[in-house]
């Protein structure tokens, strides 16, 4: 059975509306996916829900969607951070769709000290998110925060948000019990290093802070990709 497509706008959706698409998301659904006039596609904007539309205008320089019936209410994700350093190319677009996948309502780029990667392209990664939140089903993308110093995130840290460092061989508080402690609710954040780790100023800047609890993933020395994926998976499983 082929899946309807689904598709991230950003126009508000209620039932009835006649919707015109922006170029990019005409093009993937007439030239891309080829839907002919009245074809069906799911959309969501992350605030109203999921709705059932129909192609209803595909012209030479108009392409229109009718939007029908509430499919799925909207209802936020569980309020989870990650912060990343940012990796080389190939690699962090991993980091977003797996994050994207498995929940995390926000993600912040981090610019540490042995960074390799000192810049993101933020349009693609932002493309690589909603790519990932259409396929997996999300009522919403994630939105990614600017590029900022690791000490510039931790001064402006919200207090109330608990920020789980995970640094390896720094601590054996295994993650899962580390959230366990936690209200279930409760805000929280996910920091994992680059390639060659944090630097011994930065652990200790983050040991020093009251809202920062460091946390292993276990014995392994797992690849930054794969941490965010693992602290992201623990929490999802919550
Ligand atoms: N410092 C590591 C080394 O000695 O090879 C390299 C860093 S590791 C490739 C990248 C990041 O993944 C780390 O900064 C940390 O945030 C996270 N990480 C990897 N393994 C971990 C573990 N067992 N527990 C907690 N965090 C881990």
């Amino acid at each position: 059975m082929t899946s309807v497509a689904r598709l991230y706008v950003t126009a508000d959706l209620k039932s009835g509306a006649d919707l015109a698409l922006d170029e990019a998301a005409a093009h993937y659904l007439r030239h891309v996916l080829r839907l002919e006039l009245g074809a069906a596609v799911v959309l969501f904007n992350g605030r109203d829900g999921e709705f059932a539309a129909t192609l209803s205008v595909a012209g030479k320089r108009e392409t229109r969607v009718a939007v029908g019936d509430c499919l799925r209410p909207f209802q936020a994700p569980r309020d989870i951070w990650l912060c990343f350093a940012p990796i080389r190319q190939g690699r962090i677009e991993f980091i977003i769709e797996k994050a994207t996948e498995l929940g995390a309502a926000r993600l912040l780029p981090v610019l540490t000290k042995r960074c390799q990667v000192r810049q993101v392209n933020a349009q693609r990664l932002e493309a690589h998110a909603r790519e990932a939140a259409e396929q997996c089903e999300r009522l919403d993308v994630p939105p990614l925060a600017p590029l900022q110093p690791l000490d510039a995130m931790l001064n402006a840290w919200p207090q109330e948000r608990r920020l789980f460092a995970c640094l390896e061989r720094e601590t054996a508080t295994p993650l899962l019990a580390a959230l366990q402690a936690l209200p279930a609710a409760a805000p929280l954040a996910m920091l994992v290093g680059p390639e060659g780790g944090f630097a011994p100023e930065e652990i200790a800047l983050l040991k020093a802070k009251a809202f920062v609890t460091p946390v292993s993933l276990g014995e392994g020395i797992l690849r930054a990709e794969t941490a965010a994926l693992a602290a992201l998976a623990v929490a999802a499983a919550l």
